[in-house]
């Protein structure tokens, strides 16, 4: 589905990304994903390497923050394959903290990474994609980003921000035959959700609908549907895959 594609993937040294990397690996794509340390990019690429060696996977590990560094990085992989037709924005950080304990460095923190680094990859992105006459940005938003949370009030803020820029970038960059659209997950399972304690995670099963936490590979389908050719005429969509929990 994505063959001779070329796909750069943050956040994908584990969870939803790192499945992401893999499902686009499988259909054909070449990829380049980005972590925050060497060390977790190399095991990442090794645990690739290792499932299949003919995968063409490289990684990076810019800082997401620093529009400059990502620019770069972003020009270096066009140097390398001439074009970039996938942009994945999926690194995030969650959080869970009182509002009577927030402090504003806190929310800085959870902004910086879910929306201010989105915008830092996304500048350089639409230069390449305008230039080579089209491309797909796929971003990674969430539940709370329709409902809110009832704690921890940067996250669904800065998920609320990825839905505003995802709709308009889709109206802005349409004539430019580039595509923007974004995956709102459910709860999934990931080091993300694992941190939470049982008794919070097994009352959340029985609130959702298909009875089950999400996987995975259930988030990577929906981004590998989103970045392929069925999704020629999808733009400005946020894809809820959460089985249907809403609040
Ligand atoms: P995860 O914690 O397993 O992975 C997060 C990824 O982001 C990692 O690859 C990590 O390297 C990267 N990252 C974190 N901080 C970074 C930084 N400062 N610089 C660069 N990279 C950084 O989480 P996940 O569950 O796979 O989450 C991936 C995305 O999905 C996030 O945007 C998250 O908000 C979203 N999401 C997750 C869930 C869930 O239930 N797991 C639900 C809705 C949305």
């Amino acid at each position: 589905m994505l063959k001779n594609k070329v796909a750069v993937v943050t956040g994908g040294t584990r969870g939803i990304g790192y499945a992401v990397v893999k499902k686009y690996l499988e259909n054909g794509a070449k990829v380049v994903l980005f972590g925050s340390r060497k060390e977790t990019v190399d095991k990442a690429l090794v645990s690739l390497k290792g499932e299949n060696p003919t995968w063409e996977v490289s990684g990076a590990f810019p800082d997401l923050g620093d529009a400059d560094v990502v620019a770069e990085e972003i020009r270096q992989i066009k140097r390398k394959y001439g074009r970039i037709d996938i942009l994945v924005n999926n690194a995030g950080i969650s959080d869970s903290t009182p509002i009577d304990n927030y402090t504003s460095e806190q929310f800085t923190k959870v902004m910086r990474l879910n929306v201010s680094a989105i915008m830092n990859g996304i500048l350089p992105m639409v230069k390449i994609m305008k230039e080579q006459g089209g491309g797909c940005i796929l971003n990674t938003s969430s539940m709370v980003s329709i409902c809110g949370q009832p704690s921890g009030v940067a996250y669904p803020t800065s998920k609320s921000a990825v839905n505003g820029l995802t709709w308009s970038l889709a109206r802005e960059l349409g004539p430019y035959n580039i595509r923007v659209n974004a995956v709102a997950p459910g709860i999934t399972n990931t080091d993300m959700v694992a941190a939470l304690p049982k008794d919070v995670i097994e009352p959340m099963k029985k609130m959702i609908p298909l009875q089950r936490i999400g996987e995975a590979e259930d988030i990577a389908n929906a981004f590998l549907f989103l970045a392929s050719d069925l999704a020629s005429y999808v733009t400005g969509e946020i894809l809820s895959v959460d089985g249907a929990m809403r609040t």
